[in-house]
């Protein structure tokens, strides 16, 4: 508990201990905010506790298994089959991970002096804020950060499958995989139990994966995924699923049942958290898919209230939430009038198995503003450990500049460790670098970042 709490009466009242939330109390504090967090559930919200956090464990664990494969394909002494992971024993490390999260956390409120109330928030008339618990705080400013949940659609059988949430309340690989959709989450999860031991196949409505990402790059990803033995079903919509638990079947547009799936995950997308908060009552505008709509300076519609992060649908990833909320609150409480989050050329990775690293505009999108001015410099490669172990996995890097002066707005790297290459790049990017400066920089050798400053 904060120490500061005095009464109801705060600067800020924040609606959500998630990213957005929590980074903007910090930051309201640190600028001498007297501020109250309401987060009914675990601290970290999504990104902690369901989302980025235990993925990446997982991932992690995944990666490891590629490598030992690789590892026994070159000699090293390792007994024969997949390496089977003790799921038990992992997911304790990965949760023990994470408490030591939730407790950093709260000893952090604690020094900020920041009243933390484990209750739901509804807006209750001007700078009031109704806790579940029957307390009313009254306050300046209030921030929305209620996040968002995993959404399936409404077809029969629908409750035979999991979503985000199930996944990680996995205690082993379960042998037939299904998941549902060809976006962020279906790519991660399915590539992730493929490599823990899953026979996995994906069910895309489209015919492509990562919709919105560069075409070559999530073709090059399905080349890899199904190297690895997942099996991709394009232009299949899910009309419906039947068996029962633990062996669910797939009803296809076509009418056909697929054979039985011990685990069916849906990874249809995700709707923002808006019921039940006072929206309405509060005149708080909605667009059309239902996330509270707010300006360039996070303001929604009404004076004092102000949104971050998934409930606002804008870019929906941990580090946009948290810039979004700290600039708003320099903006509130530091003397910053000018203080906002410039939402372009945000760098994002998927974490597939190999990952996707991607900052600015496709080609597709640089084409469709700048016509005939887009030039695009691709790499296609194997990368040394692939090479070596004779592993058909194939990065693809892409560079997608405009104008005479070839400045780069686009850079797209699938392969081994793009996770981690694309960060410097995205500083370079976001400076408006062109390919000269790339060329004028000395590759490092070897790696798999210097295809970046030799294409
Ligand atoms: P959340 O983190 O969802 O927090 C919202 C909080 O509000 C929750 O704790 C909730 O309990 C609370 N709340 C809701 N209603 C109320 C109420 N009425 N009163 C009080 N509190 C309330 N992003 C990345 O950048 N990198 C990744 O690798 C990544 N991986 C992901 C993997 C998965 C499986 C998922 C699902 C998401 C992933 N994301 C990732 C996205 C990221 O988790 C979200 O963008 C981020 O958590 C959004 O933060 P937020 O503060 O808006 O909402
Ligand atoms: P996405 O929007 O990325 O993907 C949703 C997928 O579900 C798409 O393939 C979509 O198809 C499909 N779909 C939607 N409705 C249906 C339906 N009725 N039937 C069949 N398929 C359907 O959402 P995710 O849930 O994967 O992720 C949500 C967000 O969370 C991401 O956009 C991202 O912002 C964030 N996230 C970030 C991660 C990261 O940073 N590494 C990891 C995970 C999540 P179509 O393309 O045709 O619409």
């Amino acid at each position: 508990m904060g120490t500061d709490f005095d009464g109801t009466d705060f600067d800020l009242v924040v609606v959500g201990g998630g990213s957005g939330g929590l980074a903007g109390a910090f930051r309201a504090a640190r600028h001498g905010a007297r501020v109250a967090l309401l987060e009914p559930g675990d601290l970290g919200g999504t990104c902690v506790n369901v989302g980025c956090v235990p993925k990446k464990a997982m991932w992690l664990a995944a990666d490891l298994a590629h490598r030992l494969a690789i590892a026994k394909q070159l000699g090293f002494d390792l007994p024969d089959g997949p390496p089977a992971l003790d799921w038990p024993a992992f997911i304790a490390f990965r949760q023990r991970y994470i408490g030591n999260i939730h407790q950093s956390y709260l000893r952090r409120l604690d020094e900020a002096g920041i009243a933390l109330m484990p209750v739901r928030g509804r807006l209750a008339g001007p700078g009031t804020v109704a806790c579940d618990n029957g307390v009313s705080l009254r306050a300046g400013q209030v921030l929305l950060a209620t996040g968002g949940h995993a959404w399936r659609p409404d077809i029969p059988g629908a409750g035979l499958g999991i979503d985000s949430n199930g996944f990680f309340g996995l205690t082993a690989a379960p042998a037939r995989v299904a998941v549902v959709g060809g976006g962020y989450i279906a790519v991660e999860l399915g590539a992730v139990l493929q490599a823990l031991g899953s026979r996995v196949e994906l069910f895309v409505r489209g015919e492509r994966l990562l919709n919105g990402f560069d075409g070559e790059i999530a073709a090059q990803l399905g080349e890899d995924l199904r190297q690895q033995g997942l099996r991709l079903n394009f232009g299949h919509a899910v009309l419906g699923l039947g068996g029962s638990p633990g062996a669910v079947t797939v009803r296809g547009g076509d009418g056909r049942e697929s054979d039985a799936f011990d685990c069916v995950v849906f990874a249809t997308g995700r709707r923002p958290n808006t019921a039940g908060i006072g929206l309405e009552e509060a005149g708080v505008a909605l667009d059309a898919r239902g996330h509270v709509v707010v300006d360039a300076f996070q303001r929604t519609s009404v004076d004092g209230i102000h949104a971050v992060g998934d409930v606002t649908g804008r870019i929906e990833l941990t580090p946009v939430a948290i810039a979004a909320a700290r600039r708003l609150m320099d903006r509130l409480f530091g003397g910053q009038a000018e203080a906002r989050l410039d939402y372009d050329d945000v760098p994002t990775v998927v974490f597939s198995h190999p990952p996707v690293g991607v900052v600015g505009l496709t080609e597709e999108q640089a084409r469709e503003r700048h016509g005939d001015t887009v030039t695009v410099h691709r790499s296609g490669f194997r990368p040394m450990l692939n090479a070596l172990a004779d592993v058909p996995q194939r990065s693809l890097f892409k560079l997608v500049c405009v104008g005479e002066e070839q400045r780069v707005v686009g850079i797209h790297l699938l392969g081994d460790a793009a996770d981690e290459m694309l960060q410097g790049f995205a500083v370079a990017l976001k400076r408006g670098i062109t390919l000269a400066d790339l060329h004028a920089t000395v590759a490092i050798h070897p790696t798999s970042a210097e295809e970046v400053v030799l294409m």
